[in-house]
């Protein structure tokens, strides 16, 4: 107990607008604890009371690393940095008994988890709960609790802390964004007055583009747990894994009006593979956070509006590995204070929410030990049926011309544990061929047959018509993959243990040509590359053969003569593309082929691109920032991001493409700037437009579309109170469905199969041309392969087409309807951009 008045001028003080200099750190603490006067408080290593001020990643890290300096019940480890290079830091938190034994309790743990453990043991074991703040970068009272609750666990005494540090390893993960959290405390202090403004108007609640959500590329981290593309997310799912928690937490905020949610969430939302028992236990574990927010006198709520169906989400990940994960989300003060429905909101009332139900998360864990321990082997005993069930069942997977897009999924795999193989010789399966090299078996019956089924499975029945995300997420599909579920493992060769780089190379030095596929994912980078150097490169617009090798559409040919290089230079530096593009290039020593000749008018140039990306007010920062992220981490393509704001004074000549993520409303860029757009693209500019970006097009004159509606809809039988329900039926969240694909029109450059598997979260149905030639891309008559879709959109889309290309004076307009650049695991439509980048003047 540190003062005891202190919590009763902080309580009054934070309800009104001032004084904020009497907040103290007991109006966060437990009443009626000792504390430890040798463990630093946070205001003694940072400078300020936790929610005096939005601390900085700065300070939040220097105060963990001093904190595990100064108590031996913290070890920290660094896992890693996020892409602006900020530590990805773990606290782990428990008796220092437990430190020293620390490999072999989490041994034994894991042991529960692979069947080897019997229950007399678990009423001696730890339970492991792993604690994760603010991965929403611009929620802030999560990490900034994680102050108050860190120096909480490091300097609580008494019987109770002591019991909890006993049986409960906490891993604690102060800040899941580092780069997001950093960006908004940034904004909220430089606008924090001496007398705080609760104002809904004033700016310091009102965050510039893209605001601090996300993380450096803009991207949802709360998105990727399961496909596990970015920094952050790679070392949580390996601590995750590491572990094998038994409870998760992810606390958030959402708006300024709200109370306090956790979960479990709608009852009818949760997926089918997570089993009811999990909610049931979710349920419980909510009793706690009820008891403990009913003493400090806050407002929640619970089951509702959030639900646990996508398991990329943080809080239902763990739900398909054995674990329980809970959702928190705190209405959200923004800044420092702000007035809001329930009074005025201060940022330490929010702060205190969440540092009260990490503790009652806590106490639940240990409340309930044993019965989710239970739970968890339990599970992973189910599964072990389950798997013995599954016999020689078998996912296979790969492109026999695309080595490299198969080993990103493969890669997903790895991370996620999953037990693999490599492909034992070349097969054919239904139809297709798979390569050795290029393909991969996963055989069902290991660990987790579910979370191999929750990433393979295709869904098209659902019990409820409302998503919080996407309804589908089928990553053979996502990577436009073959595949095929197989009932032996005849095909599966040596397990992988670890995922080789793929080696790149090329054949030998020609006096005469370069050649290869554009099959490759990575072959825009080396395109790139070549380009760059200022040396010509052509795109074949026929197949050929040549030395014995066939050649497809799209192939790239690189002459030697009259180059910037030599033919010794030109070949080294060949080999350094083929290396870091992971390709082969084959040299060739003759030019007549049969098919068209290397000489041939059917060869196109390629020019050296310069690509600029709008982005700003009006722009979807999270499309904008997955097209960033595709070009400066995957193909090391420069990328000018041009603001709205100052985009009409850019002078655009110099650009070969520009390209229009979606846009918030349709008024992205004013009259002044569509009329530059179009002026530059009569002068041979290519001009790419995104989703929404369509009726912006169509409005300005860049594109005449005729937009498919249903004009049908009714409401019958409909109550008032279900309204809301009635129209989220009709929203098309997230799901993938079949087009065919012209392969001999430049957008279909790359792409072995005729039929592509698009990602679409828009209702823009688009008529298709008159002439076939001219709709290279078109949804098939039965396309839903996966999520959920409306019976009326459902009929507008068949047959409706989600690109469309027009020339205007020399340039080029192109729009596509669906995102093929979807949260950077899509790798399977990230070439149609590329195409429309590389081959736009082709089209
Ligand atoms: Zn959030």
């Amino acid at each position: 107990m540190k003062n005891r008045l202190s919590i009763l001028v902080a309580i009054f003080c934070c309800l009104t607008t001032h004084a904020q200099e009497d907040l103290s750190l007991d109006y966060y603490l437990p009443q009626n604890v000792t504390y430890n006067p040798n463990i630093p408080t946070p205001k003694e290593v940072i400078g300020h009371e936790v929610g005096e001020w939005h601390v900085t990643h700065d300070k939040l890290s220097f105060y963990m690393q001093t904190l595990a300096k100064s108590t031996n019940r913290f070890t920290l480890e660094d896992r890693g940095t996020t892409f602006e290079g900020r530590p990805l830091l773990l606290l782990t938190v428990t008796a220092p008994e437990n430190h020293s034994n620390l490999e072999n309790i989490r041994k034994e743990h894991l042991a529960l988890t692979n069947g080897q453990t019997g229950a007399s043991t678990i009423e001696n074991m730890p339970i492991v709960v792993y604690q994760g703040f603010s991965i929403h970068g611009n929620e802030p009272s999560g990490s900034n609790a994680a102050l108050a609750y860190a120096y909480y666990l490091a300097a609580a005494q008494g019987l109770e802390i002591d019991a909890i540090l006993k049986n409960t390893i906490i891993l604690l993960d102060p800040s899941f964004n580092p780069d997001g959290l950093q960006r908004f405390a940034y904004w909220a202090n430089i606008h924090k007055s001496q007398n705080l403004n609760p104002d809904g108007n004033e700016r310091e609640y009102h965050e510039v583009w893209p605001g601090g959500r996300t993380n450096h590329y803009w991207f949802d981290m709360n998105r990727d747990w399961l496909p596990v593309q970015l920094p952050e997310s790679r070392a949580r799912i390996a601590s995750f894994h590491k572990w094998m928690p038994n409870i998760l937490t992810d606390h958030h905020e959402m708006g300024t009006n709200s109370t306090f949610f956790f979960q479990p969430g709608e009852p009818t939302r949760v997926h089918p593979l997570t089993p009811k028992i999990n909610q049931e236990l979710t349920k419980e574990i909510g009793t706690y956070h009820a008891k403990a927010l009913d003493k400090i006198g806050s407002l929640y709520y619970s089951e509702e509006n959030y639900d646990d169906y996508y398991y990329g989400k943080g809080s239902t990940f763990p739900d398909v590995n054995g674990s329980i994960g809970i959702l928190f989300e705190q209405g959200s003060s923004r800044g420092h204070i702000q007035e809001s429905e329930n009074g005025v909101l201060t940022f330490p009332f929010t702060i205190r929410n969440q540092f009260t139900t990490a503790l009652s998360t806590v106490a639940a864990a240990n409340g309930m030990r044993t019965k989710i321990l239970n739970y968890q082997q339990k599970y992973y005993q189910d599964l072990a049926q389950e798997a013995t069930k599954e016999k020689s069942n078998a996912y296979i997977f790969g492109d026999e011309k695309d080595a490299a897009k198969a080993w990103h999924l493969a890669e997903i795999l790895e991370r996620q544990q999953i037990k693999f193989h490599e492909l034992k010789e070349d097969a054919k399966i239904n139809g297709k061929s798979y390569k050795k090299g290029s393909a991969y078996v996963v055989p069902l019956n290991q660990k987790n047959p579910r979370l191999i089924h929750a990433m393979f499975e295709k869904r098209t029945t659902f019990t409820d018509s409302l998503f919080y995300d996407v309804s589908a997420w089928t990553f053979p599909l996502a990577f436009n993959l073959d595949y095929e579920k197989v009932t032996s493992l005849n095909n599966a060769g040596n397990a992988v243990t670890a995922l080789e780089p793929i080696a790149g190379k090329v054949s030998g030095q020609s006096n005469y040509a370069y050649l290869f596929s554009w099959n490759n994912y990575y072959a825009p980078k080396a395109l790139n590359q070549i380009t760059q150097q200022g040396l010509r490169a052509k795109v074949a617009k026929s197949p050929f053969t040549v030395e014995g090798n066939n050649y497809d559409y799209g192939t790239i040919m690189i002459p030697v003569q009259g180059q910037v290089m030599d033919s010794k230079e030109l070949f080294a530096f060949l080999q350094t593309v083929a290396k870091e593009s992971m390709l082969d290039i084959t040299a060739v020593g003759t030019g007549s082929t049969v098919g068209i000749d290397l000489g041939s008018n059917d060869f196109d140039p390629i020019k050296k691109q310069k690509v600029a990306l709008l982005v700003g007010n009006g722009v979807r920062s999270y499309d904008a920032g997955e097209i960033w992220h595709l070009f400066d981490t995957r193909y090391q393509m420069k990328i000018t991001k041009i603001d709205t704001d100052y985009f009409n004074r850019v002078d655009l000549s110099s650009y070969t493409d520009l390209i229009i993520p979606s846009g918030y409303g349709s008024n992205i860029l004013d009259k002044n700037g569509a009329e530059k757009i179009k002026e530059w693209v009569k002068d041979g500019g290519t001009v790419i437009g995104y989703r929404n970006v369509a009726q912006w097009f169509n409005k300005n004159g860049f594109l005449d579309l005729e937009m498919l509606k249903d004009t049908t809809l009714k409401a019958k039988n409909i109550p008032f109170d279900k309204r809301s329900d009635f129209y989220g039926a009709q929203v098309t969240g997230g799901a993938i469905f079949e087009a065919n694909l012209d392969l001999t029109h430049p957008i279909g450059y790359g792409y072995k199969n005729d039929k592509i598997s698009l990602f679409r979260n828009t209702n823009i149905y688009l008529k298709p041309e008159k002439n076939s030639f001219d709709n290279p891309i078109q949804y098939t008559t039965n396309p839903l392969q996966s999520g959920y879709i409306s019976e009326e959109n459902e009929a507008l889309i068949k047959g409706s087409v989600p690109f469309k290309v027009k020339g205007l004076g020399s340039g080029k307009v192109i729009l596509f309807t669906d995102n093929t650049n979807f949260r950077a695991f899509w790798y399977g439509t990230n070439k149609l951009m590329m195409n429309a980048i590389f081959f736009g003047p082709s089209m």
